[in-house]
């Protein structure tokens, strides 16, 4: 499943060194917007910015709104039962056990024998 949010651009700030810091708010106006207010009469979304392309993606002058698309993510964590995927420096990139101390790896297996 996805939630979904119609948002428009309600402030922008740009820092020095191209951190952009921007506003979204909830859409409320207008017949086309009508059935998004309904389901969501009010929200704020404020993030900051420092990845160029990203923040450029934003641009209080072109009058375009925005389309929140939101879906949940497994958070892994140690002893869950997930297998050891490899970050390449020895740990897991799921939960950033490293590899000895990470059950269901052969380096674990020869740390605790009996199991
Ligand atoms: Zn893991």
């Amino acid at each position: 499943m996805q939630v979904q949010a119609k948002m428009y651009l309600a402030e922008e700030k740009k820092y020095a060194g191209g951190t952009k810091e921007v506003v979204l708010r909830a859409v409320t106006r207008g017949p086309e917007n009508k059935s998004w207010c309904s389901a969501t009469p009010n929200g704020t979304l404020s993030l900051s910015i420092s990845n160029p392309p990203a923040a450029d993606y934003f641009d209080v002058d072109d009058e375009s709104d925005y389309l929140i698309t939101i879906e949940k993510v497994r958070r892994y964590v140690y002893d869950d039962g997930h297998g050891f995927e490899t970050d390449g420096e020895g740990s897991c990139r799921l939960c950033s056990v490293n590899e000895a101390a990470h059950p269901g790896t052969d380096a674990y297996k020869k740390l605790h024998p009996e199991g």
